[in-house]
């Protein structure tokens, strides 16, 4: 009598809600996936007791014989699968990555030099209500207004005006291509560090179906919870001659004791992800993102920057006369999940935004393909053609049921 169920029955009663949930609805949140059943077991393991402050052969605690081999396995199968020179497994989440590299390398008021969050950058990339807001100076860049794609000219241009002594790459909603190549020139030549923060699109690196970064910039972030499948948390890769200040600044500077139960799910992500049918996978997501978007399109809808290269997809819902928060709403009660997200050149509050944003890595993990990203997509127009149409929803929400059970998750 020492489970969940009996110890905590209210706790565990939510959590198979929450389970059911998964089951039975399409996730289309384009940062969600499923981990494997290997990485929830190294997660929910007897790790979580371990303290192990400081680094492999170098801790503050004793009995840390096994912990250390873990961490160590982390760090070498990171290293390899990235090509990196070195990496820290022990961020608890994308924006600790972050906050680690501007705090070694940056001092308070530095200038920094970023994508805006309306055009797809992230909270940490200098937004006012974030600690990177508050302590550095933000200078934004965006996408063009014609074709709604990174604009490298604007950005040369700011850059020499303003002579950031960093400038961030990387996207939380920018369905294309990112030119790690070109933003690489652009730093050196004003003389700025590259940071390329690869949380959404880590996956497709590490499966070679997006350039990397990690030959041209010197720091790179990353999430291992998004398109890498692994357990929520974040990893650092840079040169070697960066290792020392990045590592000092994970621990001691930000954060005190590692998860090692988390980092030893890392690992197992990080081996997952150099297997054969992980690259299968990532390409399967990019086949989905383009089905998915081109079915909208035939329904009608206009996709910011006229598709997707990558694993999302931006709706202007707006477009259409409607707010994302409705559309996210309505969808929900479809058993849809998406988010409203702002689009460039927003006009509405993001708290109403005129986007959803869309992404496939979840229902690709599930093993959807082709046709089911079709019939998807004219599940969600069905939807967003009369939001306040309850009975053709729950029409829709029963077809949702009947697809997600014909592809059942391992849990
Ligand atoms: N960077 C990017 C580009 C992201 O999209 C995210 C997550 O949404 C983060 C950083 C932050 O990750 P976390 O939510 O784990 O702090």
């Amino acid at each position: 009598r020492t489970g969940l169920r009996h110890v905590d029955p209210a706790v565990a009663a939510l959590i198979e809600q929450e389970r059911l949930r998964q089951q039975e609805n399409l996730e289309l949140i384009a940062s969600e996936n499923f981990a494997s059943p290997a990485v929830l077991e190294a997660q929910g393991s007897v790790l979580t007791n371990k303290y192990a402050e400081g680094y492999p052969r170098r801790r503050w605690y004793g009995g840390c014989e096994f912990v250390d081999q873990i961490e160590q396995l982390a760090i070498d199968r990171a290293k390899k699968l990235f090509g990196a020179e070195h990496a820290n497994v022990q961020p608890h989440c994308g924006s600790a990555t972050n906050m680690a590299v501007y705090f070694a390398f940056l001092k308070p008021g530095d200038k920094i030099l970023t994508m805006d969050l309306s055009h797809g950058g992230h909270l940490t990339h200098g937004h006012r209500a974030n600690f990177s807001g508050k302590f550095f100076e933000v200078i934004h860049y965006g996408v063009r207004r014609e074709d709604e794609l990174i604009d490298y000219d604007e950005l040369l241009r700011l850059a020499r005006e303003h002579r950031p002594r960093m400038i961030t790459v990387g996207a939380s909603a920018y369905p294309r291509i990112i030119d790690f190549a070109r933003m690489a020139q652009i730093a050196q030549e004003v003389g700025a560090y590259l940071l390329a923060d690869i949380a959404h699109i880590a996956g497709l690196v590490a499966a070679g179906l997006h350039p990397s970064p990690v030959p041209y910039a010197d720091f790179v972030t990353t999430t291992t919870h998004k398109t890498l499948r692994g357990p929520r948390g974040g990893l650092i890769l840079c040169r070697e001659k960066y290792a020392k200040e990045i590592d000092a600044m994970v621990f001691p500077g930000i954060q005190g004791g590692p998860l090692e139960h988390v980092i030893a799910a890392k690992a197992v992500c990080f081996e997952e992800a150099m297997q054969p049918s992980f690259r299968a996978y990532q390409e399967q997501i990019l086949k989905n993102a383009r089905a998915l978007a081109e079915g909208l399109k035939r329904n009608g809808f206009r996709l910011v920057s006229g598709g997707t290269d990558n694993h999302l997809m931006l709706v202007d819902v707006g477009a259409r006369g409607l707010t994302g928060k409705d559309c996210q709403a309505a969808l929900d009660e479809a058993g849809i999940t998406v988010n409203k997200n702002t689009i460039p050149f927003e006009t509405r509050s993001p708290f109403l935004a005129s986007g959803i944003r869309i992404g496939t890595p979840a229902v690709t993990t599930r093993g959807m393909k082709e046709p089911e990203m079709a019939a998807i997509a004219d599940m969600i127009s069905e939807v967003l053609m009369d939001l306040n149409n309850h009975e053709a929803i729950a029409k829709v929400r029963q077809r949702v049921r009947e697809l997600t059970s014909r592809f059942p998750l391992p849990y």
